[in-house]
């Protein structure tokens, strides 16, 4: 596997503070992608022992609440294995951390890898330009969805995967419904 960045502190990509690895590789293409430098799997840098050694200092941090893992895609077919082992040996090492996982492919694609069994929150689905939302919670089109990856593979049915939040903060929710509310009142 390949990767473009860690970055650290990082509030935008899951809850609390997050180390975050950019990996190498995607095949979505998804149009107005907000990281097409990342497509290419033999671009950026090999992901070897001190790139690990980086992830797991600032994992030692008792205010680092976790790893999230983005890109590009880090479920590129070319990557996926380097990743399991990678979030593997994250949630041996560091058991009260959180795993977060984004990728273009759908839950429906993805919930059977070995992976996912020990990721605790997968933003799915491609992003999708017309339904882009600044507002949005952890993703950046309506159309992607937060999974609480545990609570899916263990009650998940028909209905779809568990949600672990919904589309928006829950002020911004309310917000919208008092809004709602007062073009109604007003109407
Ligand atoms: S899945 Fe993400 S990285 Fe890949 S093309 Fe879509 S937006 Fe870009």
């Amino acid at each position: 596997m390949r990767y473009h960045d860690i970055t650290k502190d990082d509030m935008r990509n899951g809850d609390g503070l997050r180390v975050v690895l950019w990996t190498a590789g995607c095949g979505h293409c998804c149009p107005d992608c907000h990281n097409p430098v990342t497509w290419d799997p033999e671009d950026g840098l090999p992901f070897d022992a001190a790139a690990k050694e980086e992830i797991f200092e600032q994992l030692e941090k008792p205010y680092i609440s976790g790893l999230t893992l983005s890109g590009g895609d880090p479920l590129y077919p070319a990557s996926r294995e380097d990743v399991r082992l990678l979030v593997r040996e994250v949630r041996e090492k560091y058991p009260d951390k959180t795993i977060w996982l984004y990728t273009g492919f759908l839950w429906e694609e993805i919930r059977d890898l070995p992976v996912m069994r020990d990721v605790d929150v997968c933003v799915d689905g491609k992003f999708d330009r017309k339904t882009k939302d600044a507002k949005l919670l952890w993703k950046g089109s309506k159309n992607q969805r937060v999974i609480d990856v545990q609570a899916s593979l263990c009650c998940g049915d028909g209905q779809g995967p568990v949600l672990y939040c919904g589309d928006y903060a829950p002020d911004f929710d309310e917000m919208l419904m008092r809004g709602t509310r007062a073009a109604c009142e007003g109407a």
